[in-house]
């Protein structure tokens, strides 16, 4: 099997949801700290624990941004960012990665709200500060416990 680029997130596409164009966007990181959740095959996509680094996830946020035409963007009123485990787990993904992603959505004509993946354990209030400023009046959604949701 081929070796994965660190530079290149797992997934990223625009769907259509009740609420709107929706830009679903899967980083590739390394894996789930906790990974004990036995209905969970997320942890298997994820680097387990090798080097993801900073640089890198922020490559795979201009890549994923720059696979869409400017109108297709333009449309998108919703992202949803998962990483195989928690977004806001600095382990995997270090904030200024995730500051650099969040800056290049603020420019988004129609976003109204970025959701990200995360177990509570890792919220931190400086982290959330740090990624409000970036959104600006773009709300901010943290979705716990993703995968027992409908
Ligand atoms: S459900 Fe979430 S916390 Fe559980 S193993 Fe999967 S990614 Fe980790």
């Amino acid at each position: 099997m081929r070796a994965r680029s660190p530079r290149r997130p797992i997934e990223q596409r625009i769907r259509k949801t009740p609420l709107g164009a929706e830009l679903a966007l899967s980083l590739y990181t390394k894996g789930c700290r906790y990974a004990a959740c036995s209905f969970c095959s997320l942890p298997l996509l994820s680097a387990g624990e090798a080097r993801v680094g900073a640089d890198d996830i922020k490559a795979q946020a201009d890549y994923a941004l720059g696979a869409w035409s400017k109108k297709r963007l333009a449309a998108v009123e919703r992202v949803s960012v998962v990483n195989s485990g928690s977004v806001l787990d600095q382990r995997t993904l270090p904030t200024r990665a995730l500051c650099h992603l969040l800056k290049k959505l603020s420019v988004l004509p129609n976003l109204k709200l970025v959701a990200l993946d995360t177990r509570a354990e890792f919220v931190e209030d400086w982290e959330l500060d740090r990624l409000r400023k970036r959104l600006g009046k773009i709300g901010l959604e943290l979705a716990v416990g993703y995968e027992t949701q409908d």
